[in-house]
C-alpha cells in the first residue's frame, strides 16, 4: 500500500492511497462515520427563558454546536470510572447567562474546563430584546454519530482514480470530449490534468462514444476525502479510527482463540 497526501488544511484532508482494495478504506470510511467519540451537548436545564424560542429550540440549537476538546481527557458515561454519574473525565458543563438587548453566541457560554470550547464562536443560539433574558445550564457528553447525528465526527467520502483512454487512431474524433468536461480537466492533448478533480461524470465518454474516450475508475487506487465538522483535526479522526479498527481486530481474535484451540 502506497499513501499520499494530497490536500491538508485544519478542518480536511485529501488522501491518495494506492495498491489497495475498497473494502480495506470503507472499513476506514465507515468508522470514521459512526465510530468517533466526539463531545456535544446532551442535556439543557433551564433558570429562565423569556427569549422568543422555545426551550426545546435553544437545547437543539445548543446540540448541534460543535466543540474543540482533547480526546484524551473524555471518555463516554458507560466507560467511565463514576459508572455513568457523570464526572470531569465525562462531562463538560456549560453556563450561559444573558439578558437583552443583544444578541447571544455560541462563545458566550463559559465551560468548566477552559480547554473545551465552541469550533466557532460566532454560532448565534437567539437574539433578546429588551426585558428578554436567558439563564442555563448545559452538560456535554461523549457519544458517536451511531446514538445521533450531532456526535458525527465527520463527512468522509472516497472515490477511485479515474483513467483516461483515447483511441489515438482516432484523435479527431476525440477532441469533442475537451468541451464535454464540465470541470475543464481535459487538456488540448487529451491528457487528465488534475485527476483529484475527476468525479468520474463520463461527460468525456458520452461526447465521444464507441470505445473513442472512455474514463475508468481504478478500484485498487483511490481518494479519500475527510472534513471535520466536530472539533477534531482530520489527523486524530484518523488516528482514532485506526485504534479502533485495531481493538476491534483484537477482540475478535480473541473470542476467536477461545472458540478454536
Ligand atoms: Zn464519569
Amino acid at each position: 500500500m502506497k499513501l499520499k497526501i494530497i490536500d491538508k488544511d485544519s478542518s480536511s484532508i485529501k488522501i491518495e492511497i494506492s495498491e489497495t482494495t475498497p473494502a480495506f478504506v470503507n472499513a476506514l470510511r465507515r468508522t470514521i462515520m459512526q465510530k468517533i467519540p466526539v463531545l456535544a451537548i446532551e442535556t439543557v436545564d433551564f433558570i429562565d427563558n423569556t427569549s422568543a424560542l422555545y426551550d426545546e429550540i435553544i437545547a437543539h440549537r445548543l446540540g448541534l454546536i460543535p466543540f474543540v476538546f482533547d480526546l484524551k481527557n473524555y471518555v463516554s458515561k458507560d466507560e467511565c470510572k463514576c459508572k455513568g454519574k457523570g464526572c470531569s473525565s465525562c462531562e463538560v458543563r456549560f453556563v450561559l447567562k444573558k439578558k437583552g438587548p443583544c444578541n447571544v453566541y455560541a462563545k458566550d457560554m463559559k465551560s468548566t474546563d477552559p480547554d473545551v470550547k465552541p469550533v466557532e464562536g460566532d454560532v448565534l443560539i437567539v437574539k433578546l430584546l429588551k426585558e428578554q433574558a436567558i439563564d442555563l445550564e448545559a452538560t456535554a457528553q461523549i457519544g458517536t454519530a451511531k446514538q445521533h447525528a450531532k456526535w458525527q465526527s465527520s463527512i468522509v467520502g472516497f472515490n477511485y482514480f479515474p483513467t483516461l483512454k483515447v483511441d489515438k487512431k482516432r484523435l479527431n474524433e476525440a477532441k469533442a470530449c475537451v468541451d464535454a468536461c464540465p470541470l475543464g480537466l481535459i487538456t488540448k492533448d487529451l491528457k487528465l490534468k488534475d485527476p483529484y478533480s475527476c468525479n468520474l461524470c463520463g461527460a468525456c465518454s458520452v461526447a465521444c462514444p464507441d470505445g473513442v474516450v472512455t474514463i475508468e475508475g481504478d478500484s485498487s487506487h483511490i481518494i479519500l476525502y475527510i472534513e471535520s465538522v466536530s472539533g477534531l483535526s482530520p489527523q486524530d479522526i484518523i488516528r482514532k479510527s485506526l485504534e479502533i479498527i485495531g481493538n476491534d481486530i483484537g477482540e475478535f481474535e480473541e473470542a476467536f482463540k477461545k472458540q478454536v484451540k
